[in-house]
């Protein structure tokens, strides 16, 4: 036994178009078109409205019921349902209020559909975030929608009137323009080369933690650092090392190098202690940790990456305020830890010539692929 399970029979709408939902054992007409039926019998149909009564009848298995749908006007015009402009009727009179309900995002291009320009202050805060300030306009934000899979754009949480923007890749500039009922922002992204910085901590008299057996990690961050540069140069990867050799440099110096240089990445390479208070026995593995958003995608996928193809575990992605990664917001900055350079036995593995160089190698090809596959 057929039937329509949606709209209801005087149903109002303020919709130019509606759909009828159901289903029927043989056949479904409406208005004697014939309407389309799944392998189940079920069927939706979409109709166009016209203000005022629309009638419709409609045959289902040889049984035929009248159906009245009611096109009215809305009190304020739709901005957006759905992410996608609704097509209603026109509004009794125009919105006092511009409603952000949607945002629609692709690879270069973000769109805001509103019912008229906003008051619009686009504030850079790097090349990879920005925020964006809608102050004369609501914000109901339903809808984010990503029309790509691999998006380079993030939109974060949005705080009174401001949108944050993150984006993976550098940004060189955004356009901003009033277009068929939308604001939308343009993006071009920085065509520059990809050079990592590697940065072995430590050096000179800051000697960082060190083994049971007495090697210091300075010396095991510069020789991994080097493994890692090579390992990259055969990769086509350009790089540059914020230290080549023992000496001390800043972390200010650090920073300002990768800067001065326009590197993309900033990896910074230790090995890991704990406080006093802890027990080296019970802790090891790797971590990553990164200050930025636009870090976090690289940190977490590096570190899965080690973790997968080493002996190392698990020891977490950590968001966290050090120096080299909170003042270095203009490039992918993560610190990457080897493991615990005082635990008995992490120690060994991690000071061996095998595992450095096999290590180096899954570390040059997580940021080749990361980075430079498309
Ligand atoms: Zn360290």
């Amino acid at each position: 036994m057929g039937l329509i399970t949606y709209p209801p029979n005087k149903h109002e709408t303020d919709s130019k178009s509606i759909f009828f939902i159901g289903s029927a054992d043989e056949t479904c007409r409406i208005n004697d078109q014939r309407v389309d039926l799944a392998d189940n019998g079920n069927f939706a149909y979409v109709v166009s409205l016209k203000l005022g009564n629309n009638q419709f009848r409609i045959d289902i298995d040889g049984e035929s019921q009248e159906y009245t749908i009611v096109g009215v006007k809305p009190d304020e015009p739709h901005p957006i349902a759905y992410g996608r402009i609704y097509d209603s009727f026109p509004a009794k009179q125009p919105s006092k209020k511009n409603i952000l309900r949607s945002i629609l995002v692709s690879e270069n291009q973000i769109e805001i559909p509103l019912n008229r320009a906003p008051m619009c202050n686009l504030e850079r805060l790097g090349k990879y975030k920005y925020f964006l300030d809608l102050p004369d306009t609501d914000m109901d934000l339903d809808w984010v929608h990503y029309q790509t899979q691999s998006g380079s754009i993030i939109i974060g949480e949005v705080i009174r009137s401001k949108i944050p923007i993150i984006f993976k890749k550098p940004v060189a500039s955004i356009n901003e323009k009033w277009e068929n009922n939308s604001l939308v922002l343009e993006i071009e992204y920085y065509q520059q080369d990809f050079a990592v910085c590697i940065d072995p901590g430590h050096g000179g008299e800051q000697m960082g933690s060190r083994s049971p057996k007495g090697i210091w990690e300075k010396e095991l961050n510069l020789s991994f650092a080097q493994l890692l540069k090579e390992e990259l140069i055969n990769l086509n990867v350009s790089t540059i090392m914020t230290r080549d050799e023992d000496e001390f440099v800043s972390l200010d110096e650090r920073v300002n190098y990768a800067e001065e240089e326009d590197s993309l990445l900033f990896l910074s390479i230790h090995h890991n202690a704990l406080p006093d208070a802890r027990d080296p026995n019970l802790e090891r593995g790797a971590s990553c940790h990164y200050f930025h958003e636009q870090s976090k995608p690289f940190a977490n996928y590096l570190l899965n990456k080690v973790v997968e193809h080493t002996e190392l575990s698990y020891s977490g992605l950590f968001r966290q305020n050090l120096h080299v990664l909170r003042e270095n917001p203009d490039r992918i900055s993560v610190l990457l830890e080897l493991g615990y350079l005082i635990h008995p036995l992490e120690s060994e593995l991690i000071s061996s010539a095998d595992f450095q160089a096999k290590t180096a190698r899954i570390v040059a090809k997580a940021i080749k692929n990361f980075f430079l596959q498309d």
